[in-house]
This record gives structure tokens, C-alpha cells and sequence, in this order.
């Protein structure tokens, strides 16, 4: 993806955004990792692209479902019911219904409709996954973001992209809450959770009753945040396995990157994966500092 914002822009953007919006790949994803900034965003449109229900029907049934439709349902009830005690801030909420692990299969639809969103409501800064190798469907967020980016640039401004921290497995151990280095990534932006934080962020997560065997793991005392780089989404992350190679994830790196390839191919956009941008050996060549607020 070619350049599609400057990389200089602080994270406080899009608390200024007059549209912002946050797009992430699972139902609780948002609770999880961008508390601080939704409690003072002024306004934010919301969109879920997965149903949260993995397709081989484990996570369902582990959580005491016995169809995927009753497990999605459930789960976006959950999301409803957090995304509720954040009030007027939030604009909308969307659904995308995604099968969860699917949506590297569907960017195009995905591309589609964001960049259809964006156009209608004006958004100028938008909020998402980085591309680390930890969930599949997060770097399948995070490609589909960049791509309709590069797409509206030639109609009018791009919005400026922004990520938040999710998880992922750079040094062979799993990580929670911290950003991979990457070239051209923005400052890395601390946002401690407030007194005030800390209960909200709790009373939401508490609404997610399906995902209390997972939720607990995601760091309460502080949020990460950093405007994003250019993303060479045809070269692995890092290097060594990824997050979801070693998961029960039924996907490797090679296959996500082909499927990438293909949908980037299909959307025109292949010519914008950067030349010459190579993660090499060493992961940690660009590091801008980190900022606490
Ligand atoms: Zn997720």
C-alpha cells in the first residue's frame, strides 16, 4: 500500500475528528483494546465485520450454544449492551455478519462497503487492527482499511488510519498490548485507564459473558496507540511463526498472504504493495519513542 497519511499525526487526531470510526474484526475487540479513546471520542461510528462465531463450532458450543446463529446472536447482544454504556458518542453500530476466520476470503465485499461508509459519513480518522500475525481476521481489518484508503485517495482525502494493540507472537511467545516495530509506524501513544477508565472498561467487558474464558488476559491499566505505517501485507509481519500458524487457527501466513495477493490483485491494487519495503531480519529498525499521556 503506498503512503496515505502522515506518519506525524498524534493519536489525539482523532479525538478532534469530527468523524471518527472504529472498525474492528470481533465482537469485544473494541472493549479490549480502545477504552480511553472511545470514552472521549465526541463522535464514533462503530462497525463489528465478523459475527463472532467461528464456523467449526467449537467456541459456540463451548459457550453453551448449540447454533452458530444463536452464539452470533448472543454475541452481538453483548456488544449492544457494552457499546450502550459509552451513550450518545456512539453515532451507529454495524454488523457486518462475517463468518469469524473468514475475513481474509472476503475482502473485496469488505473493501466495498467500508469504502461506501467512509464516502457517506465523512469519516476522517478511522481506528484499527495493526497487521502482527495474531488473529487472522484482525490483519484481514487491517488490509481491508489500508485498501480502501488507497482507494478513496484518489477521489479526496483518505482518512488518517490509526491502530490500536492487539496481540501477537514476534518472539515466539504470545504478546498482549503492545505494537510490533514497524517502519514508518506513527510514535507509539500510552493512554493510562483513568479511575473512571478502569470501571467502565470493566462494566463493558463484564457484558461479554460468552468471552469470560479469554477476557480476563487483556492488560486494564493502560491503552496503546500509534497512527499507522505503510504495510507490505504480501511479507510476513515478523519473521518466525505467526500468532495464528500455532493457534487452532486453520490458516497459515503463506495462505493468508495469497489470499491477500488475490484480493489486492482483483481490487486493481496490486501495484501499490511497496517495492523495496522489506522487513529483513530486524524488526525493530524504526522505533519513534514512546509518548505517555
Ligand atoms: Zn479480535
Amino acid at each position: 500500500m503506498k503512503p496515505h497519511l502522515s506518519r506525524r499525526l498524534s493519536v489525539t487526531e482523532i479525538l478532534r475528528a469530527e468523524h471518527a470510526l472504529l472498525i474492528v474484526a470481533h465482537p469485544d475487540d473494541e472493549a479490549i483494546s480502545a477504552i480511553t479513546l472511545l470514552a472521549r471520542l465526541p463522535h464514533v461510528e462503530i462497525v463489528i465485520v465478523t459475527n463472532g462465531a467461528p464456523q467449526n463450532g467449537r467456541a459456540a458450543r463451548r459457550a453453551g450454544f448449540e447454533t452458530l446463529e444463536d452464539y452470533s446472536r448472543a454475541r452481538q447482544e453483548e456488544t449492544r449492551r457494552s457499546l450502550g454504556l459509552l451513550g450518545p458518542r456512539v453515532s451507529s453500530v454495524e454488523f457486518w455478519g462475517v463468518p469469524d476466520q473468514r475475513a481474509i476470503f472476503e475482502i473485496g465485499p469488505i473493501v466495498g462497503r467500508l469504502v461506501e461508509l467512509i464516502r457517506a459519513k465523512s469519516v476522517g480518522c478511522i481506528l484499527t487492527h495493526a497487521y502482527e500475525g495474531g488473529h487472522p481476521d484482525h490483519d484481514a481489518v487491517a488490509l481491508a482499511v489500508h485498501a480502501a484508503c488507497v482507494i478513496l485517495e484518489d477521489e479526496h482525502e483518505a482518512p488518517a488510519i490509526f491502530e490500536m494493540t492487539s496481540y501477537h507472537a514476534a518472539n515466539g511467545q504470545v504478546v498482549y498490548g503492545t505494537f510490533l516495530d514497524y517502519p514508518g509506524a506513527g510514535r507509539v501513544e500510552v493512554f493510562p485507564l483513568s479511575a473512571e477508565d478502569r470501571e467502565l472498561k470493566q462494566r463493558m467487558l463484564n457484558c461479554y459473558d460468552t468471552q469470560r474464558y479469554v477476557i480476563g488476559r487483556f492488560l486494564k491499566t493502560e491503552e496503546r496507540f500509534r497512527a499507522a505505517p505503510t504495510y507490505d501485507f504480501l511479507r510476513p509481519p515478523h519473521p518466525g511463526p505467526l500468532n495464528y500458524e500455532s493457534r487452532v487457527w486453520d490458516m497459515s501466513g503463506d495462505r493468508w498472504r495469497r489470499l491477500a495477493a488475490r484480493a489486492l490483485d482483483r481490487l486493481g491494487l496490486l501495484e501499490h504493495v511497496p517495492a523495496g519495503l522489506s522487513r529483513g531480519d530486524s524488526p525493530s529498525r524504526v522505533n519513534e519513542g514512546v509518548y505517555r499521556h
